[in-house]
């Protein structure tokens, strides 16, 4: 059974669309079935209806022209009751509908099941047979029930593809299409999009056509010659080591790269307009699949190898695409998985939005987004990325919401979005230089989070006190190896000289978990339970020490220099740092350098340290916490994985009351207490944390003014209410919609996110 579903899903997912795919869905499960018939119906969104998409058995004419009411016959009732029905006598059923045009009278057994993908219904497939057959039996539902399980995905791709193109599952007009992704960073941008993709990885080269064709196959068979040469050296290099059978796998490499094989073909689909790389990642992935079906498990394990005769030629192919890319005025540019290095290839002022297909808004990349007030739609996991070059889009960076081909009307409607953001941005320009307090002079410190010199601009533009947070590994992560002392320095007095006398809180280096160094991989099972943070450093002294050194020589003169701990989890954690920190403090002042010890502190980001508060206070200087991550741990919700996004609550009641609990424990101990995670930075949050006795708000510059102004249009005794207030709720939505009913009740609506009443929301 294994196998034949395997293979299933193998062969529909190496199909070139969505009818196709439904084409081998329908006669492979009624083979392997057995049955007389097999169909898929698909829900039409736009008309609410189920249309029979495909089928074995039925009238092939009753295809697109047969549907169904959303709870209509026993396929609605399915789609309803969310479940199997198995019937054997489906005629006899109250809800049953009779299709003259499918010629289904003939048929009596029904089993029906729902095609569900992320809560939501897409389909029903059907199985039926001739009146003197007995119920399906339970095998034969389960096998059903896993079948359309795993293909949910592969249909939710699929149809993805042809929204993009305009077109709904079922063939008619789709208007104003948009996918739902996650909020990334606030914001909305209209742009032309650009996909980019990490060098030798095929899964995401886009699909582009191009002009000249000559040029593009010359270009490619040159590329074959380079890996002919390449594998042919490789096999004489080898030759001693191997046995003939194993040295025959060369001449079958080689024999692939031949005219009426894999080269070939690629040929052919350039020679249709297709660009060299898009032709190759269609080739590869069909010889993949092919492969990947294959039941002896030997052939099956050569799919690698394809895969990487492919990532070969690509190299090949992107080293000789010499043109440097241009990007369009408004560009929003769009990866499988953005990184920091990405957003730094296009221009400052061409970048208007970013769309990432994986990732979350609590992602690195999407803080470095808000950061740099980019708006961003993150964890798109079913569109299809190939399709998305080069089109017009809205991001919708509020709402989580991608836009393909809008109307008119659509897109004037977020012109005035951007205008009123314009506006909004500009009103606040004079409390820029005003204190963050209360109408009853309750003053709390307004800090900025920094990664990137440009921060440093954007943040002193917006009046910022200092900084709560400066993640040091942005700077590592842009670079090709680990930065030296020197560069580490002048990249830390940058920061220390732009804001003295403010002061500036340095982390020391936070790798792990989505911060990857291409330099330095850690790869891992749970990457948010593993190397992270403090842990890497302390196993590596040389890379801590050094980066120690250069941010004490850095603050020489300016004494404005403070040193943070990331993912402390264990009070010997902070003392084995201490030490470390202590003693290039001693070398460093006896090398001449004149610089005073700087305040240490932890962040409070893991669970264990919200209930060592007190004892991590008795060693060190501040505490500040990093709700990104405590949301993360205490939820258990991966913050980087958009299948769970939905459960990650910022203000969900136990991060409120861990929040709450660290404040009362900091202030008994007598420490100072900042926080540095997002949620300092929505006007909401701000207000309950320095309810709860936060001294210090750290956020990203985009959001300083914003949550000024609602500090500076409260009093402490309304906050304080209100926290009260929303300690005693239980449920995170109805945290969240009390706290925005206050805002606006308070007359701060204008900084609740605005939401569209729901569209075409195609997946
Ligand atoms: C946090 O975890 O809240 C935090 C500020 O650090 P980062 O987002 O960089 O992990
Ligand atoms: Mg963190």
């Amino acid at each position: 059974m294994l196998n034949t579903l395997r293979s299933i899903v193998q062969e529909v997912n190496g199909a070139a669309d969505l009818d196709e795919a439904l084409k081998i869905i329908v006669e492979r499960v009624q083979e392997a079935m057995g049955t007389e018939v097999c169909s898929v119906y698909l829900l039409d969104t736009s008309m609410n209806r189920y249309v029979l998409m495909a089928t074995m058995g039925l009238n092939q004419d009753a295809v697109g022209q047969v549907s169904l009411g959303y709870s209509e016959g026993l396929v609605g009732l399915v789609g309803v009751r969310e479940e199997p029905i198995n019937l054997e006598h489906a005629q006899k059923h109250e809800r049953y509908r009779y299709f003259p045009e499918t010629g289904e009278e003939r048929f009596e057994s029904f089993l029906g099941v729902p095609i569900i993908h992320h809560k939501k219904v897409l389909g029903v497939i059907v199985v039926q047979q001739a009146t003197n057959r007995r119920r399906f039996d339970e095998g034969e539902e389960a096998f059903l029930v896993t079948v359309s399980a795993q293909l949910a995905g592969v249909i939710a791709h699929t149809e993805a593809t042809k929204y993009i193109a305009g077109i709904t599952a079922t063939g008619a007009q789709a208007k104003d299409v948009s996918f739902k992704g996650v909020a990334g960073a606030p914001g909305v941008a209209i742009g032309q999009s650009v996909v980019i993709f990490p060098t030798a990885d095929l899964d995401s080269v886009p699909d582009r056509d191009v002009e000249d064709i000559p040029k593009e196959i010359k270009e490619f068979e040159v590329a074959i010659q380079s890996v002919r040469k390449d594998i042919e050296q490789v096999g004489q290099r080898l030759a001693a080591q191997l046995r003939p059978e194993e040295q025959a796998l060369f001449d079958v490499y080689l024999g692939m790269l031949d005219d009426n094989a894999l080269a070939g073909e690629v040929v052919r689909l350039i020679s249709e307009g297709k660009s060299s790389q898009s032709a190759l990642r269609k080739v590869i992935k069909d010889y993949v699949g092919h492969f990947e079906m294959m039941s002896d498990a030997y052939l099956r394990e050569r799919a690698v190898d394809i895969k990487d005769l492919g990532s070969r030629i690509l190299g090949y192919l992107q080293e000789s695409e010499k043109t440097v890319r241009s990007f369009p005025e408004n560009t929003i540019l769009v990866s499988d998985e953005l990184t920091a290095t990405m957003l730094g290839e296009v221009p400052a002022d061409k970048l208007k939005g970013l769309v990432s297909i994986k990732g979350s808004g609590s992602s690195h990349v999407a803080i470095l987004a808000r950061a740099m007030g980019i708006p961003t739609v993150m964890g798109l996991i079913d569109v299809p990325l190939s399709q998305l070059d080069d089109r017009e889009l809205i991001v919708d960076g509020y709402n989580g919401d991608l836009f393909t081909s809008p109307s008119q009307d659509l897109r004037s409607y977020y012109e005035d979005i951007v205008q009123e953001d314009r506006e909004l941005d500009a009103s606040l320009e004079k409390i820029k230089d005003l204190p963050c307090e209360t109408t009853d002079g309750h003053r709390v410190l307004s800090w900025v989070n920094t990664g990137l010199m440009a921060d440093v601009l954007r943040s002193l533009d917006q009046g910022a006190e200092g900084v709560g947070l400066y993640r040091t590994e942005v700077p590592f992560m842009i670079n090709e190896r680990f930065p030296s002392e020197q560069e580490q320095m002048i990249c830390y007095r940058e920061q220390l000289e732009a804001f003295a006398p403010r002061m500036v809180t340095m982390r020391t280096l936070d790798i792990g978990g989505d911060k990857a160094l291409t330099y330095f991989p850690i790869t891992e099972e749970n990457p948010f339970l593993g190397w992270r943070g403090i842990r890497v450093t302390l196993d590596h002294p040389e890379i801590f020490l050094v980066q120690m050194r250069a941010m004490l020589k850095a603050s020489e003169g300016l004494d404005n220099l403070r040193i943070m701990l990331p993912m402390v989890s264990n009070v010997n954690e902070v003392e084995e740092a201490l030490h470390l920190i202590y003693r290039e403090y001693h070398e460093v002042r006896a090398e001449g350098y004149d610089v005073s010890m700087p305040q240490v502190g932890v962040m409070v980001e893991v669970p264990a340290a919200v209930y060592q508060v007190k004892e991590l206070a008795e060693r060190v200087d501040f505490l500040s916490v990093g709700s990104n991550d405590l949301t993360q741990y205490l939820l258990a919700v991966d913050r980087n994985n958009p299948r769970v996004a939905s459960l990650y609550h910022s203000f969900h009641p136990a991060v409120l009351q861990a929040l709450n609990r660290i404040a009362i424990d900091a202030k008994e101990a007598g420490v100072q207490l900042s926080i540095c995670g997002e949620l300092a930075g929505d006007p909401a949050g701000a207000v309950l944390l320095m309810a709860m006795g936060y001294d210090a708000l750290s956020m990203n510059a985009s959001n300083l003014l914003k949550v000024k102004s609602v500090i500076r249009g409260i009093d402490m005794a309304w906050a304080r209410a209100l926290l009260d207030k929303v300690l005693l709720l239980d449920s995170p939505y109805i945290v969240r919609s009390t706290l925005d009913l206050a805002l606006k009740n308070a007359g701060f609506n204008r900084y609740l996110r605005p939401s569209r009443a729901s569209g075409d929301q195609n997946q």
